[in-house]
């Protein structure tokens, strides 16, 4: 595969950005290859600069599950960007937007748009502290809620990819106020409880985890959770950054029948442009400025192309077809990994959920960052490999879900299968 004008223009970026890239997992140092530039992508395809193309599982890390490109986004992004690219004052996109989320999250009776899963999260974890009046909150190892200071302790995706789950630069006294706890592990979490009495203000976690690869709850996880909060007072915050219009189109506290206090979404319900939201019950979301005494702004929440790009995501996304499309396709992967894996004696667990998945090789399935840290990781980067040569772009990490979209034909399933089945 001819990759020289990536490999230019990666020499050129390298001189202004460090490592090359503007966020660290696309720099493919931890599979050890070189980077693609991507000059297009539709559809379930990307394109590089040098003319190759690649059958996408990773849709901008979550955002896509209607592909690339989609035309009615595409024209809905067109006719907005006529009228006005931010206005700085309130529009009726917002509320439209806000009122698809509502109808499928219904713990969101108030909500607030932001431009990043990371601001969500930031504004969710606030108000937790705000409305409880305690300080402490209780995250999952390998769990990633986004790069601010209080949450890059123990963190999942790329901080754990480049071994910095705790970041240098946060200070001690910030990451001390960060409890961290195995997932899947009650009785962590309880002793946690026990060890700081009415000091924790929130427990946040990924309801099924996809930064330390794709991790679901065992039965009676969230359950557990949801009880063990209510009776200390602590709230409940479901990070659906990921999960939310993927696992299901309520997230996982629909598939999982769990109404958290707060919830944090991203990726989808921008579209590929930057949104992020948090919402919750309302007399928590009511202690925001201008209501409340909790502060949180945005030059840019709410702008009116992220917001059409949203809207049409989830107007498409939302038609039972095409949910069920997404997740028939990401079944149909996982499946037919496992079945290739195991008609050649390869031991390796395959967790999928709605229209997520992931990979890990290992003989045991895989229940929490431990476990998936015990994975062969030099054998997943040499699969990556050989899967990218074949035209398949997985996501550069062993640590990392994938993301199937409703746009994947069965042609290109079939071909990333047959893909596998050289590469394992
Ligand atoms: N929370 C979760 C569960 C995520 O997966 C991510 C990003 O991958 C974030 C928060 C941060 O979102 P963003 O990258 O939009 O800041």
């Amino acid at each position: 595969m001819k990759i020289k004008k990536s490999q230019r223009l990666f020499q050129q970026s390298q001189k202004i950005f460090p490592g090359g890239v503007n966020s660290p997992v696309r720099a493919f140092r931890s599979v050890g290859g070189e980077p693609r530039f991507i000059q297009k992508a539709k559809g379930a395809l990307l394109y590089d600069v040098d003319g190759n193309s690649y059958i996408d599982y990773v849709g901008s890390w979550g955002p896509l599950v209607m592909g690339h490109a989609h035309p009615q986004v595409v024209s809905a992004l067109k006719k907005a960007a006529a009228l006005g690219t931010s206005y700085g004052a309130p529009s009726e996109q917002e509320s439209i937007l806000g009122a698809l989320i509502q109808k499928h999250y219904p713990s969101c009776e108030k909500i607030r748009l932001v431009n990043s899963g990371t601001e969500a999260v930031m504004g969710a974890i606030r108000l937790a502290r705000a409305f409880t009046g305690r300080e402490k909150i209780i995250k999952f190892e390998g769990c990633y809620h986004g790069h601010s200071d209080s949450l890059l302790v123990k963190a999942g995706s790329g901080a754990l990819t480049f071994g910095v789950p705790t970041s240098k630069g946060v200070p001690e006294a910030f990451a001390r106020l960060t409890l961290t706890a195995p997932y899947n592990d009650l009785d962590a979490v309880e002793k946690l409880f026990k060890a700081n009495p009415q000091e924790i203000a929130c427990i946040i976690l990924e309801p099924v985890v996809g930064n330390s690869g794709c991790i679901l709850p065992e039965a009676g996880f969230l359950e557990a959770l949801r009880a063990l909060t209510q009776k200390e007072g602590a709230l409940l915050i479901f990070d659906e950054v990921m999960t939310g219009f993927r696992v299901a189109l309520g997230g996982a506290q629909a598939h999982f029948k769990i109404r958290p206090d707060l919830t944090t979404l991203g990726k989808v319900i921008g579209g590929g442009l930057p949104v992020g939201a948090f919402g919750g019950r309302a007399e928590i979301m009511d202690l925001l400025a201008p209501l409340g005494p909790v502060y949180q702004a945005g030059t840019l929440s709410g702008n009116p192309l992220a917001m059409v790009a949203g809207i049409e995501t989830l107007r498409l996304i939302t038609q039972k077809a095409n949910f069920k499309k997404m997740e028939k396709n990401t079944r149909n992967l996982a499946e037919g990994i496992q079945k290739i894996a195991k008609a050649s004696g390869i031991p390796l667990q395959v967790p999928y959920i709605g229209g997520m998945m992931g990979l890990f090789f290992s003989e045991t399935p895989v229940r929490n960052l431990e476990d998936a840290q015990k994975s062969d990781v030099p054998r997943f980067n040499r699969f990556f490999n050989a899967m990218l040569e074949q035209g398949i772009y997985l996501p550069p990490s062993a640590y990392e879900a994938w993301f199937v979209s409703a746009i994947h034909k069965e042609k290109e399933i079939e071909k990333t299968l047959q893909a596998v089945k050289n590469a394992l």
